[in-house]
């Protein structure tokens, strides 16, 4: 699904959410500063994607307005991992991505910075100096929104030790919660709802017969093929979209959300049983899911005894057969292939839990030459 066709006015900014398909779809004015539009897949308009480059020469920044493709859930987790602190740590981790339209008191921040608000693109000075001004204006509410979703969360989805009755269901949870933590009273813009027709290749374009609305009810009913339509959700506060995106990930996923076991953020769980994140890092690091794998690897041949007794008792004995003298080579030899193929099915024993660690160490020790 794309809304490119679809203009987005200033102040705005406009999403998609397409659980079925994995993605969300956004459109809003962008200052490029500190980032640039790159494309996913060469000469794919539709593939455009933000990268942050934190070295980029400002006199490349400009203002633009696009429309960018991301995996499902990302907005929400964005906002609930970002960094509110000070106005670069909450430009690096949110306003980058998502831009300025949408700051949710923009007729406040007007009316006290008039001049500013105006001249927000000209340059990037301007715009600096706009955004430091306008983010001191809404700071405390952001963190406190941030605060209040995130507890939501937590109880909807039993995190950061939050253990909800195991009989309530995920909708009257975060019904429940959010009215209590007033999340929908911390917003007052409108909601523009806008419904679009879904570009899903496989819906004909048009229809000659009755049998081709059947194939098409099929495949709705049998999941083959997500909704034909896509309702787009125009706002000017990154609040109202952050609300209407954890609604729509406990109405229309299945998936949860859960804290990554290495870095603590908020992360979109697949399968129920990751325990860590794919999320990407600012610096370009490993994602926490490769690093863990990698890491629970080393350490299973680490903690290893008896892979590694034979390991060095193996590599003790070839090191003897080639230090021989060539008479006792050649018995040497065959000792050694005796050995090892006693050892190695000691091994496999060990392996499949037959036998101990100790006993296996105590052949080795036993069948030393
Ligand atoms: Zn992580």
């Amino acid at each position: 699904m794309n809304i490119f066709n679809i203009s987005v006015p200033k102040d705005c900014i406009s999403m998609i959410f397409d659980a079925f398909g994995n993605v969300e779809n956004y459109s809003t004015t962008l200052y490029l500063h500190k980032s640039k539009i790159t494309l996913a897949e060469e000469e794919n308009l539709y593939s455009a994607q933000l990268e942050i480059d934190f070295d980029q020469d400002t006199k490349k920044d400009k203002m633009v307005r696009q429309t960018l493709n991301k995996e499902y859930g990302t907005f929400i987790l964005t906002f609930l991992n970002a960094d509110f602190s000070s106005a670069e740590n909450a430009y690096n981790t949110f306003f980058i991505y998502y831009g300025l339209e949408g700051l949710n008191f923009i007729d406040e921040i007007k009316e006290k910075y008039p001049i500013e608000y105006t001249a927000r693109y000209v340059s990037t000075k301007k715009f600096l100096d706009y955004y430091n001004k306008a983010f001191e204006l809404v700071k405390t509410d952001y963190i406190k929104f941030q605060k209040d979703i995130s507890n939501t969360v937590d109880y909807v989805f039993n995190l950061h030790g939050s253990q909800s009755p195991a009989d309530l269901d995920r909708v009257s949870k975060f019904m429940a919660y959010s009215t209590a933590a007033n999340l929908l009273g911390q917003f007052t813009s409108e909601i523009r709802l806008g419904i679009v027709k879904s570009f899903s290749e496989d819906i004909p374009s048009k229809f000659t017969n009755i049998k081709q609305v059947e194939n098409l009810a099929y495949d709705i009913a049998n999941k083959k093929i997500s909704n034909t339509v896509g309702y787009l959700y125009e706002s000017k506060s990154h609040f109202a979209l952050a609300y209407i995106a954890l609604n729509d990930l406990i109405q229309n996923s299945k998936r949860n959300i859960s804290i990554c076991q290495n870095c603590g953020r908020y992360y979109l769980q697949y399968s129920g049983k990751e325990v860590y994140c794919e999320l990407p890092n600012i610096d370009g690091s490993p994602t926490c899911k490769s690093y863990a794998s990698r890491k629970a690897y080393d350490n299973k041949i680490e903690e290893d005894i008896a892979e590694l007794t034979y390991k060095r008792e193996y590599q003790r004995r070839i090191t003897q057969v080639y230090r021989a003298d060539s008479i006792k080579k050649s018995k040497m030899k065959k000792d050694f292939k005796n050995w090892k193929s006693k050892a190695r099915e000691k091994l496999k024993l060990y392996r499949e839990n037959k036998i101990s660690s100790e006993e296996f160490c105590d052949w080795i020790e036993e069948n030393k030459n």
